[in-house]
């Protein structure tokens, strides 16, 4: 131990700086404890400390200096600090003379002088993998057949193989949407809705509104074939569970029933609805809080519009004034295809879904069974610029129909033929991956059985189509749409043996 008379405050100093680095060279917490200690002479000496007191010091610090070095010595480097210190003192270049030798230590050269700040060894290193990559592509090949990297190749054709096996879910990806925004929220957001109003406006003052062309002023209240006027005529506003799985999901489907149509199906299921004025007249703002109550109370999964075709401009003022409101969910164009282009130009932007029943393929049917001559051919473009308009049916990953396209062909008893004419118009025209419902609930309706008089033909009573469908028919135009292509179905889900008692 050192003893230092402090005679003054800078010897006090000198003196308190000295203690502290003897007592950290003591406990081992600092290494050059002679350092110090010099340092301090040469201040105590200046300050006029006596040598007499620093010898002792000296051999003080020489001891304890001997003693840091053999204990230094006499301790290896760890490995883990040994391989660190190694790797920073090499670094990777590659060599020149290197192609008939093993590459993987010809091109390794010790090259102390790159220890520079971190990105410029990175963009180094970046460099010699290019190199290495340019100069030597055959090892990179080698790699591939590790056994490492075969494991990697054969858990991604696992992958491949399970994302194959999800399609039969009609989940392929794209037909799956994560966040889908409706049409007519991303028109209002835009700020296209007052141009809508405005054509939907003027359509109605000589509406062309439908393919019937009555051109008669429905905002002077004058009426046409279908027998509306500037309001709407409502039958019904309900959550709806029997629609298709992918719109009515677990809540519902929010239907509009609209009264009257502008054909006059012989068959029609819903005749009392659709040839009678039944219901009640709305204004496209009050069918518009019919419309938030459907999403708010009702929380079903989307706005369904039944039989819309001839109230398509007023429809235009109701969806403005819902998404105002807040409305926020796909709106379903639910239609017997006998729509004018006039009218879907009008709806284009503010439909997610349509859903047209394509009937009948043939003039005939069309004039016998719903007094619309020219309904094929309407039908064909109507549905061509629907499917033009929103695509392919889409999905949300819960499995609710978002956007696009759902075909619907209503089996006829005895038109099987003209069911598969329209099947091969769908594949040629609209694509394999058109989402149809091939449906079988068709039963004698209306008129049918019971006849009316014709002009021409005089007393019908249609029975050829006075019976319910078969299922051989039915079978049969299932069997065919697949066999031409079609894989997309509205189908009941299916049960193995024993999987309902559970
Ligand atoms: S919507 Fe009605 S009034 Fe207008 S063209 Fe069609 S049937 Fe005639």
């Amino acid at each position: 131990m050192v003893l230092i008379a402090p005679h003054s405050l800078q010897h006090m100093l000198f003196a308190s700086k000295l203690l502290l680095g003897l007592t950290q060279a003591a406990v081992g917490h600092v290494a050059p404890a002679a350092i110090v200690s010099r340092q301090l002479e040469q201040h105590l000496q200046q300050a006029g400390v006596s040598s007499s007191c620093l010898v002792a010091s000296h051999v003080q610090h020489d001891s304890q200096r001997d003693q840091y070095s053999a204990k230094q010595q006499a301790q290896p480097q760890q490995p883990q600090q040994h391989q660190q210190q190694q790797q920073k003192d090499r670094h990777l270049l590659p060599g020149k003379a290197c192609p008939n030798k093993p590459p993987a230590e010809a091109c390794r050269q010790p090259l102390s002088f790159l220890r520079n700040a971190r990105g410029q060894q990175q963009q180094q290193q970046q460099q010699q993998q290019q190199h290495w990559q340019r100069q030597h592509p055959w090892r990179q090949q080698t790699h591939a057949w590790h056994p490492w990297q075969q494991q990697q190749q054969q858990q991604q054709q696992q992958q491949q193989q399970q994302q194959q096996q999800r399609r039969g879910l009609h989940l392929a990806p794209p037909f799956l949407v994560e966040d889908y925004v409706p049409a007519a929220v991303t028109t209002y957001r835009l700020g296209r809705m007052p141009a809508k109003l405005k054509a939907a406006e003027k359509e109605l003052a000589n509406c062309k509104a439908c393919p019937r062309d009555c051109g008669v002023d429905r905002l002077a209240g004058q009426l046409g074939m279908c027998g509306v006027g500037r309001k709407l005529l409502v039958s019904t506003v309900a959550p709806h569970f029997a629609e298709e799985s992918p719109l009515q999901g677990w809540n519902g489907s929010g239907t509009v029933f609209f009264s009257m149509c502008n054909l006059r199906c012989v068959f029609c299921q819903n005749w009392d609805i659709s040839q009678k004025r039944a219901g009640f007249e709305l204004s496209g703002a009050e069918l518009a809080d019919w419309m938030m109550k459907l999403q708010d109370f009702g929380n079903c999964h989307n706005i369904n519009f039944v039989t819309p075709e001839h109230v398509a401009p007023q429809l235009v003022e109701a969806i403005a004034a819902a998404v105002e409101k807040g409305l926020n969910i796909p709106i379903i164009y639910n239609t017997s295809a006998y729509d004018g282009l006039p009218s879907l130009a009008l709806m284009d932007g503010l439909v997610d879904i349509y859903m047209p029943d394509f009937k009948f393929f043939t003039a005939e049917s069309g004039q016998r069974y719903a007094k619309a001559r020219d309904y094929a051919e309407v039908a064909k473009a109507a549905i061509k610029e629907m499917h033009r308009q929103v695509g392919d049916l889409v999905f949300s990953p819960d499995g609710l129909a978002k956007r696009g396209l759902l075909l619907r062909h209503l089996v006829m008893p005895g038109l099987v033929d003209e069911g598969k004419a329209i099947l091969d118009w769908v594949v040629m025209e609209l694509g394999r991956d058109t989402y149809v419902h091939i449906m079988e609930q068709y039963s004698p309706r209306h008129l049918v059985g019971s006849g009316e008089q014709r002009s021409r033909q005089g007393w019908d009573s249609y029975e050829d189509i006075n019976r319910p469908v078969s299922s051989d028919e039915v079978q049969q135009l299932r069997q065919y749409a697949r066999s031409i292509g079609l894989w997309r179905f509205e189908e009941a889900p299916r049960y193995e043996a024993g999987e309902m008692a559970g």
